[in-house]
């Protein structure tokens, strides 16, 4: 017991010593801890410098980026001895050239070229930097545009043993989400889909689901209510998801392939990822597209059902077209609606997001025709995106053409200025107006202010006169008073003359005299008090009748002041209806300034290209060289492309026009309104005002007989004389409470599945 006492006790002193370290260790890890959470902060920011610096880096190679594969010729191809038109000698620089019938040449440029020794894992690693793109949170859209038979599907899907991009993608996002799981997690889900003669068919279906239509959420991003979502977490899985949907795809037969595919396949990978580091959550969309046949009708002899289909693919490829243009010439309205492939990929097409487009070409002379269209058709898309503005070659009719637009370009500016100019003023003046009515308001009250002292004033009047009459009264008592002790004295004088009378007799009638006369001289004094009262109430009228007048010259005075005022207000109105007429004819020459420059850019365009296709075509030997058989055909399907582009453009403007027209005409409409309420409300208080004024000039007039008859009046009747002035008031607060709600803003600015069975994936 001693022993283990003893070892119990060496224990705890042990332990009691080890205490200081463990607190040395608590510090420790406290300033590790303290570190990781620095540390953390630090590769927070790094990443977010990460994911600008590679957003930067692919916005400076173009948000839309066109790459030109040319597959190699079928063994098919060679037996039967077909030659190739393709020349790679500067496909490092992005350039290939297509000889016709071995005499002319035509070359283009484009942001990468493949050759058709290039493996599907070298077009892939240009393509992958999108993947990252795509897990920072930015919408990307790959699609594979060209002939049947050129290999689209080869380079979207591959085959098993040489996969393409759609599985390379998947392959790469499972792997950057892995080396990011302890700062991000991502929940990756796949859609299958075909646009097939303008309806979406959902390829993970598994029994066909009812019309699926195109919805735009509350967020704002477009999505397929009712579209199979299959959550993929490996690479197995999303092998067996592009298979099934391969499986399931639309396929038809013509005589130029007989596996073509005529429907475009497109494959949605969203990617909903958050920041573990700052809970930041994105979701982003990854658009894989295999674009059907871009043939030309002629070509693939069809008819019926076939012919629609071609019909239908045309159109949507078209519309494809028109929207990358739209979007590269930076155009008001983006034409998505024009078919259910580019409102499929509306999110992923514009704004900040990425596009990348193969072209894909065949080498065969055969097919020289469609690789021309096919080229043209991708060279517009990356030319646009390049801007005419690199081109270094110049003409006469170039520079002419450019300088009209830099006239229209200064026309322009110009325009913008007066419209600013003339806005400033319309805003001066609204202000100034709005200072009228203000003080007009001051006027008003005053004017009140100075009704209700006239009325104190009347009133104190009528009270003084009554006082007044009544003082005479009892002055009347006592001059009758008075005239009956003088007669009394005198019949008593009479008596003392009588001799009969006895002394006694005498010396009382003489008291009595006395006394009378005494009294007589009290209603003597009395009756001067009362004429000094009845002065002194003369005296106090005639200072209030003086007070009433000077009252009277005021209200006279701020009554014309006001009236000045408001010619002054509806002189200003007048002018601000003027401006704002001038405004508008400004913005209309405005918007035809701007249909002009539209339409002297198109046509520098037109001929930037034209001087580039001199430029492709004058080498000696191409001078020599007849033109393309096969050349005109294709710049038709061009020009159709162009023209529906064009008629986009030229839709524009009226729209814009619309737009510019509305503010201004709002705008004066809404003065026009304006005015009128205002003009409305003056009105109003001139018919109010006319009896009033016609009331004071009787009042000034009126003689003290009418006066005191006017004053009974108003007695009898002060509410309605009141009412008479406040009506005024109360019709000029009502004409300002119509014009308030006439003008709710004074400026208008110058400037909107149910019963499908799945593969056991999420809906
Ligand atoms: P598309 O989808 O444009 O109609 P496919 O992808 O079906 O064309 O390709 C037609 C044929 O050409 C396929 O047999 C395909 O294997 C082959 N092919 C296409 N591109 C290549 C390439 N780069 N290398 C080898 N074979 C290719
Ligand atoms: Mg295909």
């Amino acid at each position: 017991m001693k022993q283990e006492q003893a070892l119990l006790s060496l224990e705890a002193h042990d332990c009691a010593n080890a205490i200081p370290d463990l607190s040395k260790m608590i510090a420790a890890v406290q300033a590790l801890v303290a570190q990781c959470e620095d540390l953390k902060l630090k590769y927070y920011e790094e990443m977010d410098k990460r994911k600008k610096l590679h957003n930067i880096v692919q916005e400076t190679k173009g948000n839309i980026r066109v790459f030109c594969r040319c597959r190699p010729l079928s063994k098919d191809e060679v037996s039967s001895g077909q030659k190739c038109v393709v020349d790679f000698d500067g496909a490092n620089d992005g350039d290939i050239v297509i000889t016709n019938a071995g005499t002319s040449k035509k070359i283009f440029r484009f942001d990468r070229v493949f050759t058709p020794k290039d493996d599907q894992d070298v077009v892939y690693a240009d393509a992958s930097p999108l993947v990252t793109s795509v897990l920072d949170g930015y919408n990307v859209c790959i699609f594979a545009y060209g002939q049947t038979g050129t290999g689209k599907t080869f380079t979207m899907e591959g085959t098993e043993r040489n996969r393409g991009v759609n599985y390379r993608t998947l392959e790469e996002l499972f792997k950057i989400a892995e080396e990011r799981k302890e700062s991000a997690t991502y929940d990756l889900s796949v859609s299958v889909l075909e646009v097939y003669n303008e309806q979406i068919r959902d390829l993970l279906a598994m029994s066909p689901s009812k019309k699926l239509e195109i919805k735009q959420s509350s967020e704002g991003y477009h999505h397929v209510p009712g579209l199979v979502e299959a959550k993929v977490e490996n690479i197995k899985e999303v092998w067996d998801v592009l298979l099934a949907g391969s499986n399931a795809r639309a396929v038809g037969s013509n005589n130029v392939n007989e596996h073509s595919s005529r429907s475009h396949c497109m494959l949605c990978i969203t990617v909903k990822a958050k920041n573990l580091l700052n809970g930041e959550c994105t979701s982003s969309k990854l658009w894989l597209v295999d674009l059907a046949g871009s043939e030309r009708l002629a070509k693939t002899d069809v008819q019926g059902e076939r012919l629609k289909e071609a019909q239908n693919i045309n159109r949507s490829l078209s519309a494809l077209g028109d929207v990358i243009s739209a979007l590269a010439t930076k155009s008001i309205h983006i034409p998505y609606r024009n078919s259910k492939l580019t409102h499929l990929l509306q999110d992923s097409l514009g704004g900040d997001s990425k596009a990348l487009m193969f072209v894909q070409i065949s080498p065969s002379d055969n097919d020289v025709s469609e690789t021309l269209s096919s080229l043209n058709f991708a060279s517009r898309v990356r030319r646009i995106e390049l801007g005419p503005a690199k081109k270094q070659a110049d003409t006469v009719e170039l520079q002419k053409t450019k300088q009209m637009l830099e006239r229209a370009k200064q026309e322009g500016r110009l325009k913008d200025d007066s419209l600013r100019k003339l806005e400033e003023n319309l805003q001066n003046l609204e202000a100034k107006a709005k200072g009228k009515e203000q003080l007009c308001k001051n006027l008003q009250e005053k004017v009140k202010e100075l009704e209700g002292q006239l009325d104190s004033t009347a009133h104190s009047q009528i009270t003084s006169e009554k006082q007044q009459r009544q003082l005479s009264g009892k002055l009347k008592e006592k001059e009758e008073m008075c005239t009956a002790l003088r007669q009394k004295i005198v019949e008593l004088e009479c008596k003392l003359r009588k001799p009969r009378q006895s002394d006694s007799e005498v010396e009382i009638l003489k008291q009595m005299i006395k006394e009378l006369e005494l009294k007589l001289k009290e209603q003597e004094h009395d009756r001067s008090a009362v004429e000094l009262k009845t002065k002194e109430m003369e005296l106090r009228l005639k200072e209030q009748e003086h007070q009433r007048s000077v009252a009277e010259l005021k209200i006279k005075e701020l009554e014309l002041k006001l009236k000045e005022q408001e010619h002054q207000r509806s002189v200003a109105e007048l002018k601000a209806r003027e401006i704002g007429h001038e405004l508008l004819e400004t913005q209309r020459t405005k918007a035809m300034l701007q249909i002009k420059l539209r339409d002297l850019e198109s046509k520098t365009n037109v001929q930037e290209t034209n001087m580039t296709l001199d430029t492709a075509i004058a080498t000696p030997r191409e001078a020599k060289s007849p033109p393309f058989s096969g050349e005109e055909a294709m710049s038709e399907k061009e020009k159709h492309i162009l023209r529906s582009s064009n008629s986009l453009n030229k839709q524009q403007p009226p729209s814009d026009k619309s737009c510019v027209a509305d503010g201004p005409e709002a705008a004066v409409s809404e003065k026009k309104r304006k005015g009128d309420a205002r003009n409305a409300s003056i009105g109003g208080e001139q018919e109010n005002n006319a009896p009033a004024a016609g009331q004071n000039v009787g009042r000034k007039r009126s003689l003290p007989g009418e006066r005191e008859a006017r004053l009974k009046r108003k007695s009898t009747e002060p509410p309605q004389v009141k009412n008479l002035g406040r009506s005024t008031a109360s019709s000029r607060a009502a004409a300002a409470a119509t014009h308030k709600a006439a003008a709710p803003s004074s400026r208008v600015p110058r400037q909107q599945p149910g019963g499908t069975k799945t593969r056991g994936w999420v809906r």
